[in-house]
């Protein structure tokens, strides 16, 4: 244990071994993204795959992490700016940077751990299905401001999606009507209000259900696959609907027929059978 991580040793001795050795995506890099990439990197998250296919610009600078005005004047790419970010906390960490996820499946698909702090449902449903397809945990941020009595609300949520778990769409987060309603709105002008202090909440409680899932330090820790956060009276508590799921378990991701690469060939491993 170096003397950097000493405060955290209570996570177990060989902790930063396997912190270091853990590889983590983060999809989405602003708001969200920034938050989770700057506490991995202080946490010592030897692997980090960033990814985020936009640049800086002005309008992120209220709540991307590690983003400054020069950023946005020469419309860096977002990816690089948070491996700057990342490398400044932990030289020593690996950070691999892409552009579209989906594009970037073979760097995602190795990852112990997604985070996705992605802005649409499309998305988050996308994501979901690739993390289930390979077995990695995948855990969600998202936050909205809206319109209520006397002004304004700040809500959100943090989901995890665990192989043979609830999923978002069992959560509530994913459903038919919001997909159609986002497909009708695609292309819209102007993007969602968006705050740095929601952001930091829901990203260090994904941090924090990521670092769990690798060094559980209590036996009893509960990780609800859902978390539901007021961001009005600053409460996270756990969502509603999980005493509904108790006991039922997902039927959106039965398994067989969803589960490995389906281009997969084995001619594409360097394998020779002949040394057997
Ligand atoms: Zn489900």
């Amino acid at each position: 244990m170096s003397i950097r991580h000493s405060r955290q040793d209570f996570l177990g001795d060989k902790s930063q071994e396997v912190l270091a050795s853990s590889r983590i995506g983060i999809v989405g890099l602003c708001g969200g993204g920034s938050h989770v990439a700057q506490q991995l990197a202080h946490t010592g998250v030897g692997n980090i795959v960033a990814a985020d296919f936009d640049h800086v610009e002005d309008p992120n600078l209220n709540r991307m992490v590690g983003s400054c005005p020069g950023d946005a004047r020469l419309r860096r790419p977002k990816p690089h700016v948070i491996r700057d970010l990342i490398l400044r906390i932990n030289p020593e960490a690996r950070v691999e940077i892409a552009g579209r996820w989906q594009e970037s499946g073979d760097l995602l698909r190795t990852c112990d751990i997604v985070i996705g702090c992605v802005d649409s449902f499309t998305a988050r449903d996308e994501l979901e299905k690739f993390c289930r397809r390979f077995m990695i945990p995948y855990i969600d941020i998202g936050m909205d401001v809206h319109c209520v009595a006397n002004g304004f609300g700040i809500s959100g949520q943090v989901a995890l999606s665990m192989p043979g778990g609830h999923c978002l769409w069992c959560n509530g987060i994913l459903t038919t009507e919001r997909l159609k309603q986002e497909q009708q709105n695609y292309g819209a002008a102007g993007g969602k209000p968006q705050v740095i202090w929601p952001n930091g909440v829901l990203a260090s409680i994904a941090v924090g259900h990521a670092v769990s899932l690798l060094l559980p330090w209590n036996s009893d820790l509960p990780l609800p696959s859902l978390i539901q956060y007021d961001g009005n009276r600053h409460i996270t508590r756990p969502g509603a609907r999980l005493q509904f799921l108790k006991d039922v378990p997902c039927p959106h991701y039965s398994g067989e027929g969803e589960i490995g690469d389906p281009f997969f060939s084995v001619t594409s491993l360097n394998f020779d059978p002949t040394a057997c």
